[in-house]
């Protein structure tokens, strides 16, 4: 069968595979951990959960505004807008059925075909393939080990072109859990500034932050205008399944994706935008409990893995992923991946997943029990120590 070049470069995303296999030896009795797959491993908050039962039994189950309910808007523009000390309209916002429309759709809205688009390496592989398929190229820039995953800005500037269109940002960051500090954000607006590209700011880990703060590339002066924020309620509120982001962008691009939604997805279920209301307005003290269970087991996956001979692991500060250096044991992170779900019983991701830059790491998330992980972390040190 013969399909539309333009799909030719999308692959399957290296959790669903490791998923997949992990799964099989499950069938066949073993006992797996899995620190593969990147969601919470509670429960939708209860108070959100109810929001969006009662929703659908009040029968707000028909189609509603394309760009999300008004109410919902209204409050992510207050919620996110004060968090990041920034004034931001109901207008700019729009909703979708999770994050990943609000990647490839702005694309859509301002790609030419050829443009380009910068994005990190190691990165979410979503962004490759929306890049491809809104017909665009996508120039990898590489994150760096030794700064804590933070933007190599000198590669950054080499691969500026006169058809760089949009730069893409990830902080905290998937896979590394790396932020990018205020300065290297400042030096990216300033290039994004200087070209007259678009920065697509993905922040959908900002509320999951360890040590210091976040910063959005959006604070900095004169970024409003060329900024789109990619946000959503997945890994905040315990909503993966629930499927609902956001995005905050220029009001005129923002009338653009009303239209993109309009005939991409039609609108995003009524009661999956309640039970979201409910999470920005409700109480966040659940919000704060998990951020600081999160960072007990980042302490405790981050040291048991830097306690194995030949491994690395640097401190993550944001997101719930650990992402090590296994460079020492000379093979390459798929083979060790498989090595590891087969010998130990452990699911991980190879850093390869996730980009070129990615060979040599592994990706673990935490969202786990301190029990799993401290588990999953003796069976890998026994498991490496016999290679
Ligand atoms: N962006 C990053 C960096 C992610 O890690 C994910 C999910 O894993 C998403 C976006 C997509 O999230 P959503 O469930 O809201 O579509």
């Amino acid at each position: 069968m013969d399909f539309a070049k333009r799909i030719s470069h999308l692959r399957a995303e290296g959790a669903y595979a490791v998923l997949a296999r992990a799964q099989a030896l499950e069938a066949q009795g073993r006992e797996i951990i899995h620190l593969e797959i990147g969601q919470p491993d509670f429960a939708t908050y209860p108070h959100v959960a109810m929001a969006g039962v009662k929703a659908i039994a009040m029968g707000q189950t028909r189609y509603n505004p394309p760009a999300g309910l008004p109410a919902l808007r209204e409050a992510l523009a207050e919620d996110a807008g004060r968090r990041r000390g920034i004034e931001f309209r109901a207008g700019q916002v729009v909703i979708a059925p999770g994050t990943k429309p609000l990647l490839l759709l702005p694309m859509m809205a301002v790609l030419e075909p050829g443009d380009e688009v910068i994005y990190p390496d190691p990165g979410f592989p979503s962004y490759e393939a929306a890049i491809g398929l809104a017909g665009g190229v996508p120039v990898p820039v590489p994150l760096l080990e030794e700064q804590g995953y933070d933007l190599d800005l000198e590669a950054l500037e080499g691969s500026l072109s006169p058809r760089t269109r949009m730069i893409l940002l990830n902080s905290p960051g998937n896979p590394t859990g790396g932020i990018h500090s205020r300065q290297t954000l400042a030096r990216v607006a300033e290039l994004a500034r200087r070209r007259d590209a678009w920065v697509l700011s993905d922040e959908i880990y900002a509320r999951l932050v360890y040590e210091g703060e976040a910063p959005s590339i959006a604070q900095m002066p004169g970024m409003a205008e060329r900024t789109i924020i990619a946000d959503g309620f997945s890994k905040t509120y315990a909503m993966t399944g629930w499927r609902l982001g956001f995005a905050i962008m220029p009001e005129p691009l923002a009338e653009k994706m009303n239209l993109l939604l309009t005939h991409s997805v039609g609108c995003t279920a009524t009661f999956t935008q309640m039970a979201g209301l409910e999470a920005v307005r409700g109480p966040q003290d659940a919000v704060d409990a998990v951020v600081a269970e999160f960072r007990r087991r980042r302490d405790l996956i981050v040291a048991g893995l830097n306690a194995i001979p030949g491994v690395r692991c640097p401190m993550p500060m944001g997101a719930f992923y650990a992402f090590p250096n296994i460079r020492s044991f000379g093979r390459s992170s798929s083979e060790l991946a498989e090595t590891l779900l087969d010998k130990a019983g452990v699911a991980v991701l190879p850093g390869s997943a996730f980009g070129r830059n990615g060979e040599g790491y592994l990706r673990l998330t935490y969202a786990n029990s301190t029990e799993n992980i401290e588990k999953a972390v003796a069976k890998m040190a026994a498991a490496l120590a016999a290679l």
